[in-house]
């Protein structure tokens, strides 16, 4: 584990699906699908978005533009370019502004690439923690939201095998080692 640069892992067992909490660098993870923390013009920008063009090259990229956007809380899928991953999900999530909306799109938001994941019938999906850099939502409201969607999920028939929350930094992963506390 430590040649991906991971520092922490805590995992869980839902339906036979592995949730996984790692602390480390999305790019750096092995999975069918890598997520994108997007913005809805899928124009690329800075933080994870950033990270995920520069080690995919720029294919993703004009897959992107060939889209030409997305809906905030929704999600498309593009290939992955050099990365290991068979697909990046673009997933928009809401620029927190303290209202009820906020919650409805987050959860909409992880949902998409859920389904997508469905869709490409694929075993294993990493998500970085949406919305919760650049876009501001707090940390500890976004864990449970997102924790509580990919719960809810793979309780039901899934393909997927293993989901992974790739938390960048100490206190995404300790709001969502929190987070995950909670569940029981
Ligand atoms: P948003 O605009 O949706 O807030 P950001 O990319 O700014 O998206 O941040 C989303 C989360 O991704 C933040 O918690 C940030 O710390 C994290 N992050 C930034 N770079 C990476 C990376 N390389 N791997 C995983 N997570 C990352």
């Amino acid at each position: 584990m430590m040649h991906w640069g991971i520092v922490f892992m805590s995992t869980r067992t839902i339906n036979g699906v592995t949730l996984a909490l790692l602390q480390g660098d999305i790019v750096k993870v092995q999975a069918d699908a890598i997520v994108n923390a997007a913005n809805s013009a899928l124009a690329g920008g800075g933080g994870v978005d950033g990270a995920i063009h520069r080690a995919g090259g720029p294919s993703i990229m004009q897959a992107c533009r060939d889209i030409g956007g997305c809906p905030t809380g929704s999600a498309v899928a593009t290939d992955a370019g050099r990365l290991s991953a068979k697909y990046v999900f673009h997933a928009v999530g809401p620029i927190y502004r303290g209202n009820p909306e906020d919650e409805r799109l987050l959860k909409s938001a992880y949902q998409s690439c859920l389904d997508l994941a469905e869709q490409y019938k694929i075993e294993s999906i990493a998500f970085p923690s949406l919305s919760t850099g650049i876009y501001g939502y707090p940390l500890h409201l976004a864990a449970p939201i997102a924790l509580r969607t990919i719960t809810e999920h793979i309780k039901k028939p899934t393909s997927l095998k293993q989901v992974i929350m790739v938390l960048y930094g100490d206190s995404s992963y300790q709001a969502f080692e929190d987070a995950l506390k909670t569940f029981g």
